[in-house]
């Protein structure tokens, strides 16, 4: 038997199939068509299904759960989530109209926390939080093997835990949202920052004075070169993700807090800094908490971490 995918996301639908080894084995990926109705999507994606599992000859006899991974929420099946425009739509219902097995929907941060549990950074853990740095910040938690979503299916939003009153303004409605400080969208508007007032720095050297070329990689670049503005930008970027980590820990006492997300591509480098910085940060001085780790994630987490959730 095999477990069935599918990664929703705003440019692509990604499906595929593992085996009992928990192994891609077939994988496709079609446009996702963001705004047409729903029904076509749903069926965009059962066909991605079948289309993966023909090709490499298994029949839809074989597949013995979906699971969705999307940028959103599905409490009782429901699906939530602004970015599609999907305001409530019954994807677990429809998608039983094409694939009758078992459907299991989830976050795609929280899918990706499954992934890292069954393959990566959260193996073995009791309790494994992972944080992704992207365009926001998304929020998984396992908990014994098992996704963590809350009793309404709304949890684990990690990325939207205010850490400042009053703060920036959030896309949430919400002020002052962990994921307006620390997400890779708050780390380039810094450097876009120094672009604009520091014309000596190396980051405006680097972009030639135009602060729409600056990426997280040039402002981690900058720092590993010793660049005195862009070290202090890290430092004060470190220092917002640490009130993040500082809420977790107090809050879930994890085994391990996984970064993952395009802003982990800065590696050991950013690591050891969020490490140092987030040291004495849980109220009980002296006490073992969280180990800090890089998470492995791949191209294809997003698939297999969805179909993993038929495991649970
Ligand atoms: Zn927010």
């Amino acid at each position: 038997m095999y477990l069935a995918g599918i990664d929703l996301g705003g440019t692509a639908i990604k499906a595929g199939l593992v085996d009992e080894n928990l192994k891609l084995v077939c994988k496709t990926s079609v446009p996702t068509g963001v705004g047409r109705p729903y029904q076509e999507i749903v069926f965009a994606m059962a066909q991605a299904v079948l289309s993966a599992a023909r090709e490499k000859g298994i029949s839809p006899d074989e597949i013995a759960s979906v699971g969705i991974g999307i940028p959103g929420v599905a409490p009782k099946g429901i699906a939530i989530a602004i970015n599609m425009y999907w305001h409530g739509i019954p994807l677990e219902a429809e998608m039983r109209k094409h694939l009758d097995v078992p459907v299991y929907i989830d976050n795609d941060a929280t899918v990706a926390a499954v992934y890292e549990y069954h393959l990566g950074a959260l193996a073995g853990c009791s309790v494994g939080v992972l944080l992704t740095l992207g365009t926001g910040i998304g929020g998984g938690i396992v908990i014994n093997g098992k996704p963590f979503s809350g009793a309404h299916g709304l949890g684990s939003e990690l990325g939207h835990m205010p850490i400042v009153h009053n703060g920036i303004q959030c896309t949430c409605g919400n002020k002052g949202c962990l994921e307006v400080y620390a997400s890779a969208s708050a780390l380039i508007a810094m450097g876009r920052r120094c672009v604009i007032e520091q014309p000596k720095s190396m980051l405006h050297h680097l972009t030639g004075g135009d602060y729409l070329k600056v990426t997280p990689k040039m402002i981690f670049d900058c720092a590993k070169e010793g660049d005195r503005i862009a070290l202090s930008i890290v430092e004060e970027y470190v220092d917002k993700l640490k009130l993040g980590i500082c809420a977790i820990e107090n809050a879930l006492d994890p085994d391990v807090i996984a970064i993952g997300g395009g802003i982990s591509g800065a590696g050991e480098f950013l690591l050891d800094r969020i490490i140092r910085a987030s040291e004495g940060v849980g109220i009980f001085n002296g006490q073992k908490y969280a180990d800090i780790r890089l998470a492995v994630s791949g191209n294809d987490a997003g698939v297999i971490g969805a179909a993993m959730l038929g495991l649970s």
